[in-house]
């Protein structure tokens, strides 16, 4: 058993995929699996409609709100979000605070008219916006903000409240925290992180959105067309959305996402402490109050020695910590399913290495 720090698809809880080999061969006496079945059969129509109900149930989702599984992860959806909700007149403002901000407001630009309503680059992405930093135009439908830059590691911790409706993609802190549905027309994340293995993105739409969307594309590219048939309009990806199901029970099992946010905060700080308590061995580049709870990144003092940490921490089966390859460098990432077991054995891997090594 190693600790499995990577960005994602990431760890699961242990439980789950025993649970996952115990039943993966015969489903409920069916005799056979159920990513063998029908994807219309009732053992599947229970599996899916369950783990709906239980997304609602955790995030407290209001009724005016469609859940939805979809393929194409979330990269898809900066695609579809422009394509579904701009149209001549409207705009949408983004918020770029890291790489995957970047690529959302890029895709943003094919399909109607985006524009960067902040632009974190000259900070290197070390912070979010304030809201008086934001510049958001008249006519504009969405803001669409990056809750967790994951491979930045800047978390925004205070959403924008600047009269417009927010998008956000949560692909990497969905699941972390409460969502204040009132501001939001739109919630999107890839699941491979803090919600199962790769294959979905789970997508929240206020349904007033449907009114207005746009009908000149693709049935499968409208969100109508998904909450219509209840994400079963073609087939959905059912491994995926057995596990989300099981993920969601494993939540409540936690205590809700109330208690999983201050479990986060207590992993994230323990992290955080040690980095700050190092004098400047290892460096975090991101701004006091946007630091990730999910991916803590850090440097060493040189490339070498970060390389030797990698290697000293692979020896004590703490694995997927080489940061991103754009930014270099450590990343920790630490969604829900790390244990603190796991933290603190990272964390005795920092002061160790720290004393052999400075
Ligand atoms: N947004 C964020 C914040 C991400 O971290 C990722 C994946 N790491 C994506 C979007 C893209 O997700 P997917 O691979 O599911 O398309």
């Amino acid at each position: 058993m190693v600790f499995n720090f990577s960005a994602g698809p990431s760890t699961l809880p242990r439980t789950i995929v025993e649970e996952v080999r115990d039943e993966l061969l015969d489903y409920a006496d069916t005799g056979m699996s159920l990513i063998e079945m029908s994807h219309r059969g009732l053992e599947y129509r229970d599996v899916h409609e369950e783990a709906i109900s239980l997304a609602r149930l955790v995030f407290g989702v209001p009724d005016d709100f469609s859940i939805l599984f979809l393929q194409g992860g979330a990269t898809l959806q900066f695609s579809m979000v422009p394509m579904n909700l701009l149209r001549e007149g409207l705009s949408g403002g983004y918020v770029l605070s890291g790489a995957w901000s970047v690529k959302a407001f890029s895709d943003a630009k094919i399909y109607g008219e985006a524009y960067e309503a902040w632009d974190g680059s000259p900070v290197n992405y070390s912070r979010m916006p304030k809201d008086f930093e934001l510049n958001v135009k008249k006519g504009t439908r969405y803001l669409h903000v990056t809750s967790n830059e994951t491979i930045h590691g800047v978390q925004m911790f205070e959403w924008p409240d600047v009269g417009v409706p927010l998008i956000a993609d949560m692909s990497s802190d969905i699941v972390s925290r409460p969502i204040p549905w009132n501001l939001f027309d739109l919630v999107y994340g890839g699941v491979q992180k803090n919600l199962g293995p790769a294959g979905a993105a789970i997508v929240f739409v206020r349904n007033e959105v449907f009114e207005l969307e746009n009908r000149e594309i693709g049935r499968y590219l409208r969100y109508d067309t998904h909450a219509s048939e209840n994400s079963l309009y073609n087939t959905p990806p059912m491994f995926t959305v057995w596990l989300i199901g099981k993920m969601f029970r494993w939540i409540m099992g936690q205590g809700g996402l109330s208690a999983i946010e201050a479990t986060a905060r207590a992993k994230a700080s323990r992290i955080y402490d040690v980095l700050d308590a190092s004098d400047g061995f290892y460096t975090c580049p991101v701004e006091l109050g946007c630091r990730s709870l999910m991916n803590v990144i850090f440097s060493l003092p040189s490339e070498e020695l970060t390389a030797r940490f990698l290697t000293f921490c692979e020896s004590s089966d703490l694995v997927g910590l080489k940061g991103h390859r754009s930014v270099g460098g450590v990343r920790a990432s630490i969604y829900n399913a790390m244990p603190m077991e796991g933290v603190d054995t990272l964390v005795d891997a920092m002061v160790k290495f720290k004393i052999e090594n400075e």
